[in-house]
């Protein structure tokens, strides 16, 4: 039996993701249309109509944009944490789909998900998924990793992080006024390829050797030196991308490859 993750959709236009096992289906975000979720689902083998919950990051229109009208047409749960609940209700129109979550561990059918907060300008989630003793973490819309983040991320056989934006392309991009810049760059904001390498040099283990870099800016930044920044960052502490670890980077448009646990 295999532990899944597929990323749908990454980035600043739109996120969601599959967390599988041959019994349980996860969507993580719904933040492209339900049409789309539906294409994409399709692309991959599986089907809308197979999940069995959607699971909220947090709520910029980046992360759940399709919630309303999927939900609404497969009668989906949606779990979030309780300081979300005025503004999915307010975008669902009832309460009655969706499931508040206190910070405790919990499961959907046979996956545990232990929630983290993350540090971002709104209440943000990172997740840990167990199914058999291994773990998939999934920590993006972050600005800072911290040691408590760190110590739950750690482990993790699977691990997608955010690698957002590169320092000097957003500094010089003329389209950006100075207090956006200022935002994403805070602690409260999102991850520079720099900080996304720094965290993975520490957080790649014996266990962690598949990592998915993640919600990377269309306008600052590139896949290319998103996967260059961390590969070099890796291969000074010995690990080489591609031969010791498996080092993929999300897409906004395309769907990734299932990465899996076995
Ligand atoms: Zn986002
Ligand atoms: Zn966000």
């Amino acid at each position: 039996m295999s532990f899944n993750i597929c990323v749908l959709a990454s980035g600043s236009k739109g996120n969601a993701a599959l967390i599988s096992t041959d019994k349980t289906k996860i969507l993580l975000d719904a933040g492209i249309s339900c049409r789309s979720i539906e294409q994409k689902l399709k692309s991959v083998g599986h089907r809308a109509q197979e999940l069995d919950a959607v699971l909220i990051t947090h709520c910029h229109w980046d992360h759940i944009s399709g919630i309303k009208t999927l939900v609404k047409k497969y009668d989906l749960n949606v779990y979030t944490y309780y300081q979300n609940y005025g503004r999915l209700v307010s975008i669902l129109g009832s309460g009655k789909n969706i499931i508040e979550l206190d910070g405790n561990d919990f499961f959907i059918k046979e996956i545990t998900v232990s929630p983290f907060e993350l540090m971002h300008d709104i209440h943000c989630f990172g997740y840990s998924f167990y199914s058999r003793g291994k773990k998939i973490t999934v920590m993006t819309d972050v600005g800072k990793i911290t040691d408590y983040v760190r110590s739950r991320a750690k482990d993790s056989n699977i691990l997608m992080i955010e690698s957002n934006h590169d320092v000097q392309k957003l500094m010089s991009n003329r389209k950006y006024p100075q207090n956006l810049k200022d935002r994403i760059i805070s602690d409260q904001g999102h991850l520079s390829n720099d900080l996304c390498a720094d965290a993975l040099t520490q957080l790649i283990t014996e266990e962690g050797r598949q990592v998915v870099l993640a919600h990377l800016s269309q306008e600052n930044n590139t896949p290319e030196l998103a996967y260059t920044i961390t590969a070099n960052a890796l291969k000074n502490r010995g690990i080489e991308a591609g031969k010791d670890i498996k080092l993929c980077v999300a897409s906004q448009h395309k769907v990734s490859e299932i990465l899996s646990v076995v």
